[in-house]
């Protein structure tokens, strides 16, 4: 089997069942009782929360929210604020390339009253910094920007952006994050507000962090003990939450390692694609390596995606998220992709275990089903 799609999810390592097995199984109790072990299991919570800030470089400014994952994290951060401070402005701004778990709050945020701008990047996937200044009035009380986008890969100028938020003092920047860490380095104190998941990097599915600045104030989305400072009440589940340590321990130490490994097969596969006449390739100058993404010019995206994972070559047509619907990338029309274009896309994502002797063969296998396959 060749794996081609990380972006959607990875394989958990090693470690990270060794330390969620090892927790599971010793440290059951509940973080929140009162007992000697349940404040064991909560004071090791902590020293967590403090671990995973100190590892990411964030300042002493910041806390950590664990929740199920990027999805959970997202919508806690913009329903969150949104609500919470309505009161200060009711102007949000966005982008038309997040994920859905943005895109779908913003939209029902609209119904609740607040006013939406939503940005299209340009085919740089750079958000134009007239436009945006002409959309951030002193009513924004939130602006809420990606880093690496989970479909094409490209990053955006968030830098430019964090600079413009932070001028009025009313706004605050939040960033998903899921398809950066360990993907792209980037200064994770230019946001307020930071989405994380763990299935992203070799750890679990169901656990993921909203990393906030602790004076911001949030709306909970679900009532009950209490826990994580009353902005999600649940019992903490302790083992995914060691896990999920040790899945970013990993991701950072090994870093620079993986970044490298995975740049030399990204080149290799541009380089590929680039000489076949089939192809379009979507390249960008800012990109993340772990993302590559190509257009067919007379195939079937969805028809070559099942060839290829009938030779167990796994890759996705649009984002996993997104693939219930017809296919279509609105990533890429929103960078002003032709229509076709959009349709007919196709996504590989890198990992870490990946080398290139799957490459070339993935190169080849594509090779073969193109000249196998009719036009559309
Ligand atoms: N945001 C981005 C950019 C993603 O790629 C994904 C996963 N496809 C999510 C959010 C949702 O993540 P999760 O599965 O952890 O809820």
């Amino acid at each position: 089997m060749i794996y081609f799609d990380n972006a959607a999810s990875t394989k958990p390592s090693k470690e990270v069942l060794d330390a969620y097995l090892k927790c599971a199984l010793n440290d059951y109790e509940n973080p929140n009782s009162l007992h000697k072990n349940g404040i064991r299991n909560l004071t090791n919570i902590n020293r967590i929360r403090q671990n995973i800030l100190k590892l990411l470089d964030f300042s002493f400014e910041y806390e950590v929210i664990f929740t199920s994952g990027a999805t959970e994290s997202n919508n806690l951060a913009i329903l969150g604020y949104a609500r919470k401070n309505m009161n200060r402005g009711k102007r949000i701004i966005t982008t038309n390339v997040e994920h859905e778990s943005v895109l779908d709050v913003f939209k029902h945020l609209e119904k609740e009253g607040f006013i939406v701008t939503y940005l299209n990047p340009s085919s740089e996937g750079k958000i134009d910094i007239e436009e945006f200044k002409k959309a951030f009035t002193k009513d924004t009380i939130l602006v809420s920007m990606m880093t690496c986008n989970n479909e094409a890969g490209f990053k955006l100028n968030v830098e430019e952006i964090s600079k413009i938020v932070h001028e009025n003092p009313k706004c605050v920047f939040h960033s998903d994050c899921a398809q950066t860490l360990g993907k792209y380095p980037i200064n994770y104190n230019l946001f307020d507000l930071v989405t994380i998941s763990g299935h992203k990097i070799n750890g679990l599915k169901g656990i993921g962090a909203l990393i906030k600045k602790k004076k911001i104030n949030l709306e909970p989305l679900v009532y009950g003990g209490g826990q994580e400072n009353g902005l999600r009440s649940g019992t903490l589940d302790y083992p995914s939450i060691c896990a999920f340590n040790v899945a970013i321990e990993n991701v950072m130490k090994n870093f620079k390692v993986n970044y490298s490994k995975v740049t030399e097969m990204h080149d290799y596969l541009v380089e590929e694609l680039s000489e076949i006449d089939e192809v379009i390739l979507h390249t960008f100058k800012e990109y993340t390596p772990y993302i590559i993404n190509f257009s067919l010019k007379t195939k079937k995206g969805s028809v070559i995606v099942e060839a290829l994972s009938n030779h167990d070559i796994f890759v996705s047509s649009v984002s996993a998220c997104n693939s219930k619907r017809e296919p279509f990338s609105y990533v890429l029309s929103s960078l002003g992709r032709p229509i076709d274009e959009a349709k007919n896309s196709i996504r590989i994502s890198l990992g870490k275990d990946n080398t290139i002797e799957e490459c070339k063969l993935f190169i080849d296998t594509l090779k073969e089903i193109f000249n196998q396959v009719r036009g559309r």
